[in-house]
């Protein structure tokens, strides 16, 4: 029997061949003596499946009907479907279509063209925009959410000679096998391959309401399977940021990975050394400021991924088990997963802090051994930091300076005494620092006490509030009511912010 993808027969299984990847994988269908030979996908009609109209966004809606009308094929595809089918809500409506986009482009007055390595089209909605991708023939290793947000490779004319064409002829591939370009309009059977988890491959036809699952995505997501589509190895070199997806997704959906899916990764995590930075901080964001920042941090350490993304932590965790910077990045993730659960804001500068404070805060201590002021040590020991941390993880000036303002206010939270303690209460990035006193309470560097005094220093009046201060001040004495004096007892602690 011979596969009808293909037309090929292996020497002991039969095997779909995918048209442009060449991935092997066992059919099924041909593997069973009783089934009949593949006829395309297997479809799940509306009757077998809960994606409902009713919790497919409006919008999405609109998009899909009017690419039916104009008599395209058009389909909601990859985490909206999963999404869906697990009882989550989707974060955002993809769409996949055999229009190009310039004939999407010519049905939506509100859509936009996107993309370098690959067009798309956005077609907004107010604030919600619907990603309409034409069927692509190869693989495309993320695209960007927006234009430019992800930057083309480093060095670009350094690596050309790095570079190789695909045997499909249609890509191009570095020397590590990650590709960098692709463009290949394509079919949706060929689409398919592209795509990295059989649970993010489900199509949902807007013609009838069917799936069309081509590879066993649908059991895959009945059993909490993730697994990828194709062979591991060959799929994390040709993207490595497929790895952190791989975290990503079992974080968020409590999946387990498949075995072969799962065992490449500790051996290819230093595949991510080579992928641009800007791409790493999305996928970053999305781990930790999406609600699972605790379980992608030690599913990241599990896989060895960890310590290719953020290395000068991962050196201070290891020297450091179980020391202050460990305890403050587990409070610190998980107070963030709490945020996330309520919906309050979350911004990358806090998450940085968390995670790179162990490290800021021996180079911090260096400086301040070394003489420096406290607040100084600290701005100075940030930007030794962030200038390796940036080679790994983007981290924009937008993030780093509030983060590093947050953190040189620490020693401030020491001057109780006169009234210009007071003026910490005012400063623009007093509500972050002291959030981050709390953690650093919490990871046992501080004093409790100090953090309550904080806490209710804010929710007292303003003249309850300075009889405070100037008590303090009163108690310590006149010489000593700018709060400048050396710390009480003269002992310095290691490694914690250090006072003023
Ligand atoms: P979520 O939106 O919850 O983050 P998602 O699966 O929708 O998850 P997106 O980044 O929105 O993730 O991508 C949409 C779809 O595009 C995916 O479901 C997958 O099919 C495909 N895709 C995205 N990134 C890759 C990649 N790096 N390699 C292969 N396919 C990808
Ligand atoms: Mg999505």
């Amino acid at each position: 029997m011979v596969c009808r993808l293909t037309g090929r027969q292996g020497p002991r299984a039969v095997y779909y061949i995918c048209p442009t990847h060449h991935h092997k994988r066992t059919c099924s269908f041909l593997n069973d003596p009783a089934a009949q030979e593949p006829t395309g996908p297997a479809i799940i009609p509306r009757a077998e499946h809960n994606v409902s109209r009713s919790l497919i966004a409006p919008s999405a809606l609109k998009v899909l009907y009017r690419l039916r009308d104009a008599g395209h094929q058009a389909f909601l595809v990859g985490g909206c479907v999963r999404d869906i089918m697990l009882g989550v809500k989707p974060k955002d409506f993809d769409v996949a279509t055999n229009a190009t986009p310039d004939e999407v482009r010519a049905l939506f007055r509100n859509c936009r063209l996107i993309g370098r390595r690959f067009r798309l089209a956005h077609v907004r909605f107010g604030q919600h925009v619907v990603e309409v991708a034409t069927f692509r023939a190869v693989h495309d290793p993320g695209e960007p959410d927006e234009e430019g947000s992800i930057e083309e490779p480093e060095g670009e004319a350094e690596l050309e000679a790095e570079r190789t064409v695909a045997p499909d002829d249609q890509r191009l591939l570095d020397h590590r096998g990650r590709i960098l370009r692709d463009n290949v309009y394509g079919t949706i059977e060929q689409d398919v391959w592209r795509r990295d988890f059989t649970c993010n491959a489900l199509y949902y036809n807007i013609e009838d309401f069917s799936i069309w699952d081509y590879v066993g995505g649908v059991t895959d997501i009945r059993s909490s399977t993730l697994r990828l589509i194709g062979d591991p190895e060959q799929r994390y070199r040709e993207d490595p940021v497929r790895m952190l997806r791989a975290v990503r997704f079992q974080a968020k959906l409590g999946f387990s990975l498949d075995p072969a899916t799962r065992d490449p990764v500790p051996a290819l995590a230093d595949l991510l050394d080579g992928v641009p930075p800007a791409r790493l901080l999305d996928e970053i964001q999305k781990l930790f400021l999406t609600g699972h920042a605790r379980r992608s941090f030690d599913l990241l350490r599990e896989y060895r991924m960890f310590e290719h993304l953020f290395p000068a932590t991962a050196r201070h965790l290891e020297d450091e088990p179980d020391g202050m910077a460990s305890r403050l990045l587990a409070a610190g993730l998980a107070s963030t997963d709490e945020r996330a659960a309520d919906g309050r804001t979350l911004t990358p500068m806090f998450l940085f802090a968390v995670i790179l404070f162990g490290p800021i805060s021996v180079a911090a201590q260096r400086r301040f051994d070394g003489g420096l002021p406290a607040g100084q040590a600290i701005a100075e020991a940030c930007d030794e930091v962030v200038v390796s941390q940036v080679r790994r993880v983007s981290l924009p000036k937008r993030y780093s300076i509030p983060m590093r303002e947050m953190l040189a206010l620490q020693p401030r939270f020491h001057r109780r005494a006169g009234r210009k303690a007071l003026a910490l209460l005012t400063h623009p990035r007093f509500r972050a620092a002291y959030d981050f006193l709390l953690l650093r309470v919490e990871a046992g560097e501080e004093d409790p006490e100090l953090g309550r005094w904080w806490t209710e220093i804010q929710e007292i009046p303003l003249e309850e509030r300075q009889r405070r201060v100037d008590a303090l001040a009163e108690e310590s004495g006149p010489s000593d009511g700018g709060g400048r004096r050396r710390r009480r007892g003269g002992r310095r602690r290691r490694r914690p912010a250090p006072q003023t």
